[in-house]
């Protein structure tokens, strides 16, 4: 097996070479040669990066051990170009307005990642947004990189618009080509696009054939064909740059195995790369055990260098440009990292560490767009200007040819400005620190970061007992229970105001806490709304009819999807009882109701019923009249002794008009009341 697996290697790179040799005709043979087939010697390793850190009084960051120097912290700001076109500046630690490379790279950011798209603008040169990112805009970013220290991550779509699991589409000017001519075009264009930035004094460190390349790349879905244009990519990249990181790129590391498989068909057509990556976002892509697993079983099998090439987490559950966000809701504590300065900082701690202690051949991360704030206007309509004009949104409406059904129907905003390091005014977050304070750590004073929200569900005539204490995530990390203090209860007000919600404020540990109260009407009855079948309910016929059962049809139930039905020709009556057994009730007041709707019935009696001890005691009468018109059976007051056996239901009786009689019986409430 072994040995057939060598031979189809050699000759696929046999293969490699003639095409090269027989395709654009330039170069010399000794360049093919060390292009194409470099000694393991000769491969390109990473280098040693300079280190800084901005020193933090509150930020608390625990030392991630044995970091290297040439350990890559990286930041794509792919959108900054757009958004400064449009006015957003950025602000340092001190409040100064500072070129975002510089603030970045003061706090320990050694790496800068760049998108280019191969032509992302309609035929009049409307952008079609997400920063526009040509090779143009790579190159204004290279050279702001570099300038300020950093090297530079280029990441090739192949694409002219966004490339990710759900879309791979080829740019218009290879339209319709076929793999032979579109790999030469990829070749040309990685080329010439490489060579424009080396031209420009660029500090490319990396090139990345791809961008979540999961099984798909530039409209090809065929690993030969997309094995063809990466090696195309890689030929060009190692032909400019001798010196640069080839990197792939994938996603979804919680599908442990398409990882692997991806890993392994590169290896069976030998594609001559350094670096596998894949994305990382916590809220999405499994635990950060299986990422370490999943990317050291690539590293150990390949001999590959690995990476996280995009993270994120946001420190604010709050839009501040006013189109949604990708992640917002939701319990801040249940989360492993609360939505904090914080919690956003720790959560980029966790995967750094991960990547540099606990996955083989680790060596980076790269935050994704850290600084896609805002647009800078006031209101909606200001903002969809700025990104329609600039291309500071996700996508402008003149992406709408090229990408009509994702871009062409929800064009908008950022969707990650609550997880940059810059608030909407630009101005740095404390958590950038965290670049570089992972290399030493930071003791910031251990105090509450954030709160869990308490919610309690209280019958309106049980006792209203708020919680004395509330769960806390602290600075570093761990949960704690906090005392906590209720302001402003009118207890009287909601012991008396029936069913209702209210929202408690107190504090915490220093914090806010919030606790939602329902007041709530118990219910005594199982399966009230019949959404699990006909459990708990017994129907008692006293002719047969055509149907009488439980149905799932929401457009005829009053509450959920399903409801009981009951349909009779016009041959016959309808006379049947439903029915619930109600054990060991609590002595107590009570009252109860079940709703009727349906048609095409005449003589009707029917009504909802309660039983003690077999014999009915009350009855509350109901109707059948047409669709969708709900008549509620009541019977507003019984009382119930210790050990009395009660039972609840609806009696309905009618003869036929039309067609047959029919009908719908929905929500069943049994519930205590206060006399
Ligand atoms: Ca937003």
């Amino acid at each position: 097996m072994k040995s057939t697996k060598n031979i189809k290697k050699i000759m696929l790179m046999a293969l490699a070479t003639a095409m090269i040799a027989g395709g654009c005709g330039q170069g010399t043979s000794d360049k093919k040669d060390s292009a194409v087939t470099p000694t393991e010697a000769a491969k390109p390793q990473p280098v040693v990066l300079p280190v800084r850190s901005v020193p933090s009084d509150t930020l608390h960051v625990e030392k991630v051990e044995s970091l290297k120097d040439e350990f890559i912290l990286g930041m794509d700001v792919s959108s900054v170009i757009s958004l400064e076109k449009g006015g957003v500046k950025y602000y340092d630690f001190d409040g100064k307005e500072t070129d975002l490379f510089k603030i970045l790279s003061d706090a320990g950011v050694n790496y800068i990642r760049v998108r280019v798209w191969n032509d992302p603008f309609d035929k009049n040169g409307n952008g079609y947004g997400g920063g526009n990112c040509d090779i143009n805009t790579a190159v204004e970013i290279g050279k702001r990189a570099t300038a300020n220290g950093m090297r530079l991550l280029v990441d090739f779509h192949y694409s002219d618009f966004w490339a990710d699991p759900g879309k791979q589409m080829v740019p218009k000017a290879w339209k319709g080509m076929d793999i032979d001519t579109k790999k030469e075009a990829l070749y040309d264009f990685t080329k010439e696009s490489l060579e424009k930035l080396k031209a420009a004094g660029v500090d490319v460190g990396m090139v990345q054939l791809g961008n979540e390349t999961n099984g798909a790349m530039c409209g090809e879905k065929v690993w030969m064909n997309i094995y063809y244009l990466m090696d195309a990519g890689s030929r060009a990249t190692r032909e400019v740059f001798p010196n640069a990181l080839i990197a792939v790129h994938f996603t979804n590391p919680e599908k442990v195995t398409n990882i692997a498989d991806y890993a392994k068909k590169l290896n069976y057509y030998n594609l001559d790369y350094d670096v596998f990556a894949s994305s990382y976002y916590p809220f999405w892509h499994g635990t950060l055990d299986n990422l370490a697993t999943v990317l050291s079983n690539v590293a150990e099998t390949y001999g590959k260098m690995v990476m996280v090439a995009e993270t994120s987490y946001a420190f604010t559950a709050e839009d501040t440009d006013f189109f949604g966000n990708t992640i917002s809701g939701g319990s801040a504590v249940t989360k492993n990292y609360p939505y904090t300065v914080q919690g956003q900082a720790t959560c980029f701690r966790d995967v750094v560490d991960t990547i540099a202690n606990r996955t083989k051949n680790g060596i980076g991360v790269f935050y994704w767009e850290g600084a896609w704030i805002s647009a800078g206007g006031k209101n909606y309509e200001e903002n969809h200007a700025l990104w329609e004009k600039n291309g500071s949104g996700w996508a402008s409406s003149y992406a709408k040819e090229y990408d009509p059904n994702d871009a062409g129907k929800y064009s908008g905003g950022s969707a990650v400005d609550n997880q940059a390091f810059f608030d909407s005014t630009g101005h740095v977050l404390e958590s950038l620190k965290v670049f570089g304070l992972v290399r030493n750590g930071s003791s910031g004073e251990v105090k509450a970061d954030a709160i869990q929200d308490t919610e309690l569900i209280i019958d309106v005539n049980g006792e209203i007992e708020l919680p004395k204490k509330v769960n806390a995530v602290m600075t570093d990390g761990s949960k704690k229970e906090l005392d906590v203090e209720w302001l402003n209860v009118d207890y009287e007000k909601m012991k008396s105001n029936g069913a209702a919600r209210y929202e408690i404020k107190g504090i915490a540990g220093g914090m806010e806490a919030r606790c939602v109260v329902s007041m709530i009407e118990f219910n005594f009855l199982e399966n009230y709304s019949f959404e699990e079948g006909e459990k708990g309910w017994t129907a008692t016929s006293k002719n047969p009819i055509d149907e009488l059962y439980v149905e799932d049809k929401s457009t005829d139930s009053l509450t959920g999807t399903k409801h009981f039905h009951f349909w009779a020709d016009k041959t016959k009556s309808v006379d049947f009882d439903l029915e619930q057994e109600v054990k060991n009730l609590p002595a107590g007041n009570y009252k109860f109701s079940i709703s009727l709707m349906g048609g095409d019935a005449e003589n009707v009696n029917a009504y909802a019923y309660v039983k003690k001890n077999g014999q009915v005691i009350a009855k509350g009468p109901t109707n059948i009249t047409s669709y969708n018109e709900w008549h509620e059976g009541k019977i507003p007051h019984f009382e119930v002794e210790t050990g009395d056996a009660i039972t609840v239901g609806i009696h309905v009786e009618c003869s036929p008009k039309g067609n047959g009689s029919w009908g719908k019986i929905d929500d069943a409430l049994l519930n205590t009341v206060s006399d």
